[in-house]
């Protein structure tokens, strides 16, 4: 069974399993209004132990689903939590007020001042702020920190959820076996991400002792970074995975910016390839060699692992090409490159994968102009041009990296040309969006 399957068959496993303990053991509700009101509350506890495993960055996980694809169920889930804990706190606060002793504001005034609903209540606040910043709208005027900063509070609220669970006398504790299934819920989200966010990345850095041996300009605003370190060997890094980068000492040590490998690990050094469009990016430029570098990963699923034919095809465009790059060496059987830049000069990393092209037979175009421009207008991946300039397309995995709107086009054109989706692998250089 695919990992996608089994992750959403354990996830409705769960759901089942808190149906079943509400229905059975659950202490009877004070009316139908309050019993929605617990039923929701939950499953906002079981999203919230959702988000947690999605973000753990399990490397078991990752490695099936893709940091990116996790990242998105993330984003999705967010906003369903949202709903879900608004909704939860209106029908308890409704359900309590509909008796003729007190209004709906009296009982929000009783319930803050007892502290299992005010854990709740301050819980609440921290998920209604941290889905406002992620609106696609605040988002985009966001500065990547803010963003981020506001979600570290959601670590905060995971507590308060847990106390606010423990201080009500509900389906959490109406059992011994409700309450030993949630505590080994929370137990596993927890555990998870101390595993994955801690754990694992201190005890790589620990043994691999990266630091930083050449940085080399590839253009005015592109540079790879070479770093070297210990057994890398042993560091289960694939062409096509990406790290999360820091540069201690140096930088800032709470910035953190993923990039990908732009070459294929060979066992003594990695290396990335970074455009500078923030300062970050930008100071890589200058960073001295033999300066400490952390590095958390290998991430992504981006990898010849997905492959499902022996044809591939794999599409870059401008910086996306870091991880296409690396698939090229790795990769064997008919290959067929599609690099998309504006100006032949922006092609960075070309001279290498014309290279890689001739030793290993694989075809490579380079498609350069503007999109939209000349008569008729070059639009390269339109589904008749694509089709043009690779007939056997549907016969190919096909990888891309790019802007995002290069990759949804190139997706588009992909359905359009119905090409199966399981051949369809997609690197979108965001996790944030
Ligand atoms: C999986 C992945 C692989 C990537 N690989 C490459 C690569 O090989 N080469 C390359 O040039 N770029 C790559 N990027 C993009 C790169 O991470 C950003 O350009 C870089 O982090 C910008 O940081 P900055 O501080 O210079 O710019 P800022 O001005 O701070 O940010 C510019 C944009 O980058 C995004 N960003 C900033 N910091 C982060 C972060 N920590 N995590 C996620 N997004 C962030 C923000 O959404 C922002 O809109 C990749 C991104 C992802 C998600």
């Amino acid at each position: 069974m695919r990992t996608v399957q089994l992750f959403w068959g354990v996830v409705l496993l769960n759901v089942a399993v808190v149906w079943a303990l509400f229905f059975t053991v659950a202490p009877e509700p004070k009316n139908a209004v309050h019993g929605v009101g617990l039923f929701l509350g939950l499953h906002a506890a079981l999203l919230m132990i959702l988000q947690l495993t999605l973000v753990a960055r399990l490397p078991w996980l990752d490695r099936r689903i893709g940091m990116d694809r996790l990242t998105s169920w993330h984003r999705w889930t967010g906003f369903t939590l949202f709903w879900v804990v608004v909704l939860h706190a209106v029908f308890v606060i409704a359900g309590y007020a509909a008796g003729p002793q007190s209004t709906a504001w009296q009982q929000f005034r009783r319930f803050a001042g007892m502290p299992g609903p005010l854990a709740g209540m301050i819980a609440l606040v921290v998920v209604v702020v941290a889905a406002g910043v992620s609106i696609r709208y605040a988002r985009r005027r966001l500065q990547y920190e803010t963003w981020h900063a506001v979600h570290v509070f959601l670590y905060a609220a995971v507590a308060l959820v847990l106390i606010h669970q423990l201080f009500e006398f509900s389906a959490f504790t109406a059992s011994p076996v409700a309450r030993a299934y949630w505590w080994a819920l929370w137990v596993f989200a927890v555990g998870a991400l101390l595993v994955g966010r801690v754990a694992v990345p201190l005890w790589r850095n620990a043994r691999h002792q990266f630091r930083v041996a050449a940085v080399v300009p590839e253009s005015d605003d592109v540079v790879s970074v070479h770093v070297r370190g210990r057994d890398l060997d042993k560091l289960p890094a694939r062409a096509g995975q990406f790290f999360i980068w820091r540069f201690p000492g140096y930088a800032r040590w709470w910035q953190a910016n993923p990039f990908s490998l732009s070459a294929a690990p060979d066992g003594r050094s990695l290396r990335l390839t970074a455009k500078a469009v923030g300062g970050a990016s930008a100071a890589l430029r200058h960073i001295p060699v033999g300066s400490r570098v952390f590095a958390e990963g290998p991430y992504g699923a981006f990898t010849s692992l997905r492959r499902t034919r022996d044809k591939t095809l794999l599409i870059a465009g401008g910086v996306g090409v870091t991880p296409i790059r690396a698939l090229l060496e790795e990769l064997s059987g008919d290959v067929v490159v599609l690099y998309r830049v504006h100006r032949r000069e922006d092609a960075v990393l070309l001279a290498e994968l014309e290279a890689l092209a001739r030793a290993r037979g694989a075809r490579i175009e380079l498609l350069t102009g503007r999109t939209g421009a000349g008569d008729p207008p070059f639009t390269p991946f339109e589904p008749h041009h694509l089709a043009a300039t690779v007939p056997d397309v549907t016969d190919r995995d096909v990888f891309v990296c790019g802007p995002p709107a290069m990759t949804t086009a190139v997706i588009r054109a992909l359905r359009a040309l119905k090409v199966p989706r399981r051949q369809v692998h997609a690197e979108r250089f965001s996790l944030a969006a």
